[in-house]
């Protein structure tokens, strides 16, 4: 079968985009490298911006479940705390939960799967883009949607390169059960990284964290960092010696590195963490990965129905992105210097308390609008 569009990945950019183009009407095919529902290192609170064309996509938040969040903790590494409001807000639900009932809405709209495949190359001859799996099929489209997160083999095979960063991190998450506020979201620093706690679905929490992955080589293991390097940190030394841990293995990814991507790529258009990852400690990559799927998909519409050519298409989608997401990025890479210092981190904190009318407009700059 020939394609309209085929999506590499299947988180929350490949899912909504697929959505969106099967509501147009349009043949797409979405293949991911698992199976519904899984897990996924991610902190699992999603800025408000979103929610408003969530629920208009067909997702009932709070049948789900979902906790809304409204108040901000932040603490430095030796426990020094500030609290604020949050203005947008946002809410709280698990990625298994989340990304299984978009593919179920994507399902019902006649995308259709293949699952735990990966694709290894893609190749375009002419206007026909060929899709290589390890199941050693191939498939065909015109228009390709990479949305494949924040690094994968493929980056290799379509001969991607990046900027070689020294500080490459580690992310690491558990569902726990704890003594905490459900409305409110707390980040908790610690000596080359910080930590993110805040409610999901059934009574459970998220702990998140991002770590130098020198932190684990030199303390020896994830254990071991998390009781000599974060337990430093009072609210973290609670956490770790009081929570009910639900997973057996803590969720691991590594390398991982927030240096700025190609919005387009061999005439690919990537969406979310493939075409740039924004520092989590902002709090919203996966409204940023929404929203670049949106716009993709709306540009992909005008291409097919021959209103732009593919050199607009990809002009204009780079352009889009720019505008959208570019400085965003930026001002969270900038953020996040301030985090993962203990110098740093306290004076952030002091400066932050004295000053609480700072606080609105640097949230506010990693922050987008509604989307409508
Ligand atoms: C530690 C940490 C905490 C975070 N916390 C938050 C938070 O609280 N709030 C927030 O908004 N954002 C957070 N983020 C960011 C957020 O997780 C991402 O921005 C978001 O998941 C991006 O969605 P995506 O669709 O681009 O990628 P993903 O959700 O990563 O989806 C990519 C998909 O592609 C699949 N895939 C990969 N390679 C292939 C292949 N070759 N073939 C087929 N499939 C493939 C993967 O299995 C995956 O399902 C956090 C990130 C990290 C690292």
């Amino acid at each position: 079968m020939n394609y309209d569009v085929i999506i590499v990945g299947g988180g929350l950019g490949g899912l909504i985009a697929s959505i969106q183009l099967a509501k147009s009407h349009y043949q797409v095919l979405l293949i991911e490298k698992y199976n519904y529902p899984f897990n996924k290192v991610c902190g699992e609170y999603v800025s408000n911006e979103v929610k408003p064309f969530l629920k208009e996509i067909g997702l009932d938040l709070e049948s789900l479940g979902s906790t809304n969040i409204n108040r901000f903790q932040l603490t430095s590494i030796k426990g020094k705390s500030l609290e604020t409001p949050l203005q947008m807000g946002g809410f709280g639900i698990s990625r298994y939960t989340l990304d299984y009932e978009l593919f179920k809405i994507a399902k019902s709209l006649g995308v259709t799967f293949v699952l735990n495949t990966n694709v290894d190359d893609i190749q375009k001859i002419n206007e026909t883009f060929f899709l290589e799996t390890n199941t050693n099929q191939t498939f065909e489209t015109k228009v390709v949607i990479g949305s494949y997160g924040k690094r994968a083999k493929l980056d290799k095979s379509l001969f991607r390169e990046f900027p070689t960063q020294t500080q490459a991190f580690v992310g690491v998450k558990y569902h726990i059960k704890y003594n905490f506020p459900k409305d409110l979201i707390a980040l908790h620093n610690f000596k080359g990284g910080y930590c993110g706690i805040s409610a999901i679905e059934d009574d459970k929490f998220c702990l998140c964290y991002l770590s130098d992955r020198k932190n684990v080589k030199n303390s020896g293991g994830i254990n071991e960092m998390e009781k000599e390097i974060m337990c430093q940190n009072p609210f973290l030394f609670d956490i770790f010696h009081n929570a009910e841990f639900l997973f057996e293995h803590p969720l691991v990814i590594n390398e991982i590195i927030f240096t700025p991507k190609s919005a387009v790529h061999k005439n690919i258009l990537m969406v979310g963490d493939t075409a740039g990852l924004i520092t989590p400690l902002a709090g919203n990559g996966m409204s940023i990965a929404i929203r670049a799927a949106v716009i993709a998909s709306k540009l992909i519409s005008n291409f097919l129905q021959k209103k732009i050519s593919r050199v607009e298409l990809e002009a204009n989608y780079t352009e889009e992105w720019n505008k959208n997401f570019k400085n965003r990025l930026w001002r969270g890479r900038q953020l996040q210097k301030l985090f993962g210092d203990e110098f740093n981190s306290n004076l952030a904190i002091s400066v932050l308390k004295k000053m609480p009318f700072l606080i609105k407009p640097i949230i506010r700059a990693t922050h987008g609008n509604v989307i409508q």
